[in-house]
């Protein structure tokens, strides 16, 4: 009507035209913004539930900054229970010295996970104490105690993000250059390299997939750029192939020099890397150390060995 009137031109009536054409998919989008504000509503409801629960780790108000490991780290008289059944770990006392690679053996179900999730104050024990440098961990600022352990889990959970930024997650700053030396020396670079965008690719839920072993040496670069004072490595059961077996060996060997490490140790060859080995069985430290002086000894470590499980 107006352009009838010549009240309006003719291009302003195709602008308005074109105006409407554009903008109607959009009003059209309305529509399911409904469905997806009620889904989205609900996922958000648990969300909240979970962060709401109360954590069972309480951080004392006077709590202490701990200071980066010096001397080194003790378990004394530790039990430990989960809260539905019996003890789990049952009054172990054992040191772990500063720059020693202690590898955690023993059948599944010994405890050695759950020793090993102590250390970053997963759980409190319910009698003996963890001590940092003679510091009981119950009177430590938990940031300052985590932000020292660096652990490489058997599942490596990976973002969908891009390698680098999968890599810096521990230290979303790092520059582009010490990420590359970190993924340098887990022995990574080459493969990230080959990538569809290298560095940029993106990885994990619905991105690029990547095998067993290229994913446990991006956990380890993590590592590496985190540079922890101590490293909790859980040595991944499944097998890999024999390249990428050989290069995660090297990547560990370096993750580990100058390193205090706890490994949970599956392989005899990782078991080498350590310093000393300690044999868990029930909850108990049933023997400690070096390969030769338990194959000697005869005793559950012999038997793990001989059984194959801890193998080759
Ligand atoms: P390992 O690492 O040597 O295989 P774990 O530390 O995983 O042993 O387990 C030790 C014992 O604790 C096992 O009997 C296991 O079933 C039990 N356990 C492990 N995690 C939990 C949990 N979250 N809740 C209850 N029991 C658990």
């Amino acid at each position: 009507w107006l352009a009838v009137e010549n009240r309006m031109s003719a291009v302003d009536f195709l602008a308005f035209l074109t105006g409407i054409a554009v903008l109607y998919p959009q009003f059209k989008n309305f529509n399911g913004l409904t469905a997806t504000y009620q889904e989205g509503s609900a996922a958000l409801a648990r969300i909240f539930q979970v962060m709401d629960e109360p954590a069972e780790i309480q951080e004392k108000p006077q709590a202490r900054i701990l200071p980066r490991l010096e001397k080194g780290l003790k378990l004394e008289g530790v039990c430990f229970a989960y809260p539905s059944g019996g003890d789990v770990l049952k009054d172990l006392t054992l040191e772990i010295r500063r720059g020693e690679v202690v590898a955690l053996v023993g059948p599944s179900g010994a405890g050695k996970s759950t020793l090993a999730d102590l250390i970053p104050r997963f759980h409190d024990p319910r009698a003996g104490s963890v001590l940092w440098d003679g510091v009981d961990l119950r009177d430590v600022r938990i940031e300052s105690l985590r932000r020292q352990v660096g652990i490489v889990p058997q599942d490596v959970f990976l973002f969908h993000d891009t390698i680098a930024a999968n890599i810096a997650y521990g230290r979303p700053e790092a520059p582009r250059a010490q990420i590359e030396a970190a993924a340098r020396g887990a022995q990574a670079h080459e493969f990230i390299l080959a990538q569809p965008q290298g560095y940029e690719t993106v990885v994990g839920d619905r991105g690029v997939r990547l095998s067993g072993g290229q994913r446990q040496r991006l956990a380890m670069a993590r590592a590496f750029l985190i540079d922890p004072a101590l490293l909790i490595l859980d040595e991944a059961t499944s097998s890999l192939d024999a390249e990428s077996e050989d290069k995660v060996r090297r990547a560990l060997e370096g993750l580990l020099k100058n390193r205090t490490a706890v490994i949970i140790a599956h392989r005899l060859s990782t078991v080498r890397l350590a310093t000393r080995i300690l044999v868990l069985k029930e909850g108990r430290l049933a023997e400690q150390g070096s390969h030769a002086e338990l194959m000697e000894k005869g005793g559950t470590y012999r038997m793990l060995v001989e059984k194959q499980i801890v193998t080759a």
